[in-house]
């Protein structure tokens, strides 16, 4: 490790291996710091993926995938089932172990130097300008100078703060989640199911997602408002011994996903902040990987190009931020404002919606199509909802 970098990746999640590859491929030296002993270790994810999302930013390797799925089942409150099927590989269950250790493999091929059990626990910024980082690793506390510092470190990110940003987040945009791997169960691995209800997951919903016919990862969110009286721990197990009473728990999860508009300011002088750290994650579906490595790939072709100019300025470095917004930004503000109204919507509501959609043609029985039918008493919406789904 040397003591000055070009640019200095804080986190080694989907996001960070994206913006070090890029920003190394762009002719930056690029130093990736992750603060645990293994890059993939601790999943804190279910695993799933829009296949053209993945495709956009990486070209999946079968390796990574575990199951690839054909479409997804609505389940409303009082059990009807809608079913909305695509051609065949509309999405992937990744295994996030091989997978992120091995964007991270690619990251360091392209020129990263990659270092783990390397915890950063502060910015420094001499006259107010980010120009590297305090870590420490095996004991020993060091600092590293760079040009630009990109903060890729989750949910819980502090780099950003450090900085002086603005990073909090409204309680009822933090979804709590809570996940277990089951096994001995039984149910069709083509299909992802979501699960609705406010007795069963308030603010949010339950997933479950096939790793194969036999072994899937359940789990739900709900919003911070609900789980202060009642846990997401307490929901999931009432759905679990409902639906899977003889299922064996292989792996339990839990963790914070933020279902909220990017952050307004995602940028300072030498700092870019990627991610669930910017909060890029898909407000409707929760779905962060595919976005944080677009972010990810904007981000560090962005610091490559304002580092050869010797301009890492906050107004130069503004170039990501503008690009995320083209890309998803105005998509991410819509479907924060559908899921707004969609989680305000009563069990009758979600139940009429289902018959509604249930009426159509299958052949009609798309997403965007449930969505219009959901919000038929939000009318202003409905461009929303036809922009996202064309976007
Ligand atoms: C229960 C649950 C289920 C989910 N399911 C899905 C899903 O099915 N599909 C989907 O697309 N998304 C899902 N997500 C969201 C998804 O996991 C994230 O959006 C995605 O991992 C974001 O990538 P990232 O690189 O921004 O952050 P992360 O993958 O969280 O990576 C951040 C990295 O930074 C490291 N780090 C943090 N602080 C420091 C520090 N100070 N020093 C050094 N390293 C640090 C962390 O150890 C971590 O490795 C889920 C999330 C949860 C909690």
């Amino acid at each position: 490790m040397r003591s000055f970098y070009d640019c200095i990746v804080v986190g080694g999640g989907p996001g960070g291996a994206w913006a070090a590859k890029h920003a190394s491929e762009g002719g930056a030296s690029v130093l990736l710091l992750e603060k645990d002993r293994e890059i993939g270790i601790p999943v804190r994810c279910a695993e799933a993926v829009g296949a053209a999302g993945l495709q956009a930013v990486v070209d999946p390797q079968p390796a990574w995938i575990s199951n690839k799925i054909k479409g997804a089942v609505l389940v409303s409150p009082d059990g009807r089932e809608v079913v909305v099927s695509g051609e065949r590989d509309q999405g992937y269950m990744l295994d996030r172990k091989i997978f992120d250790y091995a964007l991270v493999e690619i990251a360091a091929g392209a020129g990263v130097d990659v270092l783990t059990k390397a915890y950063v626990s502060d910015v420094i910024k001499p006259n107010g300008r980010v120009q590297g980082v305090r870590l420490q690793h095996m004991g020993q506390t060091s600092e590293v100078g760079c040009s630009v510092v990109i903060g890729a470190d989750g949910v819980e990110s502090r780099v950003g703060r450090w900085a002086g940003l603005r990073t909090s987040i409204k309680m009822k945009d933090m979804e709590s989640c809570v996940q277990k791997t089951l096994s001995n169960i039984e149910l069709d691995p083509d299909y992802v199911y979501f699960y609705f209800g406010k007795d069963i997951a308030p603010g949010g919903y339950v997933w479950v997602f096939p790793k194969n016919d036999r072994l899937a990862n359940v789990g739900l969110g709900i919003s911070g408002e609900f789980s202060r009286y009642k846990s997401a721990q307490k929901y999931l197990q009432d759905f679990i011994d409902k639906r899977f009473p003889h299922a064996s728990v292989l792996y339990t999860v839990v963790g914070g996903v933020p279902c909220a508009p990017t952050l307004k300011k995602i940028v300072a002088d030498g700092l870019m902040l990627v991610g669930d750290a910017a909060h890029q994650v898909n407000p409707m579906s929760g779905g962060g990987i595919n976005t944080a490595m677009l972010a990810g790939q904007i981000a560090g072709r962005v610091a490559a190009t304002a580092i050869a100019q010797q301009d890492v300025s906050e107004k130069k470095l503004r170039q990501y931020a503008a690009e995320w917004h083209k890309a998803q930004g105005k998509a991410h503000e819509r479907f924060h404002k559908i899921k707004k109204a969609v989680y305000k919507l009563s069990d009758g509501d979600l139940n009429k919606t289902a018959d509604a959609v249930l009426s159509l043609p299958p052949e009609e029985r798309s997403l965007a199509n449930i969505f219009k039918t959901a919000l038929v008493k939000h009318p202003s919406l409905i461009f929303d909802v036809i922009r996202v789904f064309v976007h």
